[in-house]
């Protein structure tokens, strides 16, 4: 019998980071896709950003344990799915990625949240008009045999919520500039 106890459970933030990092380039999703989207969304806004720092802002948030739990479990419930491993309906329902299925929004508005109402509008913006990766992984999973149905929205929401990062960093910088305080590092927050 195994001890449920002897189970590796908590894993540090660099830990955390790789393991997000490993579990989506296995669904086909590299960090610069989502930096690609969060530089698009953010760069209507706010002049003079980088691919770099949205780069960091998306580093930043996969190694958050809250987000580390979502991005781990949709992405496994795709695969599942996939492999027509779940019981009743539900397979079916998640397999063919319904209209009317509501829950795989919930972990985006979940995570997009993590950033306050902005970082949800935001999800609601790439989730809509579903840009770079969001779309290539939206029509790959209408092929015979992937389901994307989970994985392209906390892919969304992981790109609004460092979109929305990258405003509050700078913002945030602005606000140290007028008090005459060092520039902080983007890690700092
Ligand atoms: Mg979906």
């Amino acid at each position: 019998m195994s001890d449920k106890n002897a189970k590796k459970l908590l894993f540090t933030r660099q830990e955390m980071f790789e393991l997000n990092k490993k579990i989506l380039i296995k669904r086909g999703v590299s960090i610069e896709s989502i930096a690609e989207i969060s530089y698009q969304q953010q760069s209507k806004y706010t002049t003079d950003i980088s691919r770099q720092i949205c780069l960091e802002s998306v580093e930043k948030i996969l190694s958050l344990r809250d987000v580390f739990h979502h991005v781990q479990l949709a992405c496994e419930i795709d695969r599942l799915a996939e492999q027509g491993k779940f019981e009743g309906p539900i397979q079916d329902i998640i397999y063919a990625d319904l209209g009317l299925f509501g829950i795989d929004e919930t972990m985006g508005l979940d995570v997009s949240g993590l950033y306050g109402t902005i970082g949800q509008t935001n999800f609601g913006d790439i989730d809509v008009n579903k840009h770079g990766i969001v779309k290539r992984l939206n029509e790959a999973g209408k092929e015979e045999g992937i389901c994307h149905t989970f994985l392209d929205d906390i892919v969304g929401a992981i790109a609004a919520a460092a979109s929305t990062r990258v405003a509050q960093v700078m913002n945030e910088e602005i606000a140290n500039e007028e008090i005459g305080v060092t520039r902080l590092s983007i890690f700092d927050l």
